[in-house]
C-alpha cells in the first residue's frame, strides 16, 4: 500500500470491543494479513482464543484445541501461598492484607481459597513467622506459530476453571510484543482482562456493530479507554445502513471512525467457515489495510 505510516518504535495496537460477537478477532486477523508489514499478532482472549482457527485448515474446526497447530508451547505458572500450620501463630495479618478475600481465618488458622488468589504476593512478605511459602501453580499455556515470513501468532490459553487471566495476558504482551508492530486481540468486555490487554497499548481499535446492544457496550468500552487514557477509534462491523446511532454517537463524542465493514452475505459465509476475508475477497484488503494505517497514523501522533 502507498503512503504507509512510518513506524520507528515499537507500537502496540489493541483491538477490543465492549461485547463478544462483534467480529473483533476477524478484524485483527484480516488487518494483520492485509498490510505489508512485519507483525506480531497476540491473541489475548485467553479464555477462548480463536485467532488460530482462521489460519488452520477448515476441516479441523470441530477440534478447536489444536495444540498440534503451534510450533511451540510453554506452560505458564503463577505463585500462590502455601501455609505451614505448625509455624503459624494465628495473627491474621495475611487475611488483613489480602485485598481479594482469598484468605480467611478459621479457629485461628488461615484458610486459603486458591480460586480467589490474584498472586499479588503481598501475603508472602508480611508473615513474620515464615509460615507462608510461595509455590508455583500452572494456570495455562502460551502457544506460538510462525504464520509466514511477516506474521507470527502468539496466544494464551487459560486452564478450565482458572480465573487469573491478567497475569497470563501481561506475560504474553511483555514477552512477545516484539520491537515492531504488534496487534493485540483483547478479550471482550470492559473488566480486568481487557485492562490487562490494553493498558500498555499505543492505540485501541474498538469494533462495534450497528445495533442498540452494540452501541450500549461501545459506550462502556469508550469509558474504559478514556479512564486508561488510551487513544482510540471505532470500526463499525456488519453495517447495513439501518442503524445510524453508532455513527451519530461517534460524531457527537468526536471519536475517529476508522472504517465501516459492510454487512455482506459473502463475508458472513466466509466467517462462518473460519475463512479469511482478505484472502477470499481480495478487494476487501484495501479496507482492512486502510483501517490499520489510519489507526497507526493516530498512534504515532
Ligand atoms: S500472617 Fe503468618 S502467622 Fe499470621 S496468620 Fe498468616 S500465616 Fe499465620
Ligand atoms: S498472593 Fe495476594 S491475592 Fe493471593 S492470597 Fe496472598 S495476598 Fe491474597
Amino acid at each position: 500500500m502507498d503512503n504507509q505510516v512510518i513506524i520507528d518504535r515499537p507500537l502496540k495496537i489493541v483491538v477490543a470491543s465492549g461485547k463478544g460477537g462483534t467480529g473483533k478477532t476477524s478484524v485483527a486477523v484480516n488487518m494483520a494479513l492485509a498490510c505489508d508489514r512485519d507483525i506480531s499478532l497476540l491473541d489475548c482472549d485467553v479464555e477462548a482464543p480463536n485467532s488460530h482457527l482462521f489460519f488452520q485448515n477448515n476441516d479441523n474446526l470441530e477440534n478447536n484445541c489444536h495444540d498440534e497447530f503451534f510450533d511451540s508451547i510453554e506452560e505458564f505458572s503463577v505463585s500462590v501461598p502455601e501455609f505451614n500450620d505448625n509455624l503459624c501463630n494465628g495473627c491474621g495479618f495475611c487475611k488483613t492484607i489480602c485485598k481479594f478475600n482469598a484468605i480467611t481465618m478459621i479457629l485461628n488458622k488461615p484458610l486459603f481459597f486458591t480460586e480467589l488468589c490474584h498472586s499479588c504476593e503481598a501475603c508472602f512478605k508480611i508473615c513474620a513467622m515464615g509460615a507462608i511459602t510461595p509455590v508455583k501453580k500452572m494456570i495455562g499455556k502460551i502457544r506460538r506459530k510462525k504464520i509466514n515470513d511477516k506474521l507470527s501468532l502468539t496466544d494464551g490459553i487459560l486452564n478450565v476453571s482458572e480465573a487469573k487471566s491478567p497475569p497470563l495476558i501481561k506475560k504474553i504482551i511483555k514477552t512477545y510484543a516484539g520491537k515492531g508492530l504488534c496487534i493485540i486481540d483483547a478479550p471482550p468486555g470492559t473488566s480486568c482482562p481487557v485492562v490487562a490487554a490494553s493498558y500498555s497499548a499505543d492505540y485501541a481499535i474498538l469494533v462495534t456493530e450497528p445495533t442498540p446492544f452494540g452501541l450500549s457496550d461501545l459506550k462502556l468500552a469508550v469509558d474504559t479507554l478514556r479512564q486508561l487514557k488510551i487513544k482510540f477509534g471505532v470500526v463499525i462491523n456488519k453495517y447495513d445502513g439501518d442503524f445510524g446511532k453508532v455513527k451519530k454517537y461517534c460524531e457527537d463524542e468526536k471519536i475517529e471512525l476508522l472504517g465501516i465493514i459492510p454487512f455482506d452475505i459473502k463475508i458472513a459465509q466466509i466467517y462462518s467457515k473460519g475463512g479469511i476475508i482478505v484472502n477470499e475477497l481480495p478487494f476487501m484488503r484495501d479496507l482492512f489495510s486502510k483501517i490499520l494505517e489510519k489507526a497507526l497514523s493516530e498512534a504515532v501522533k
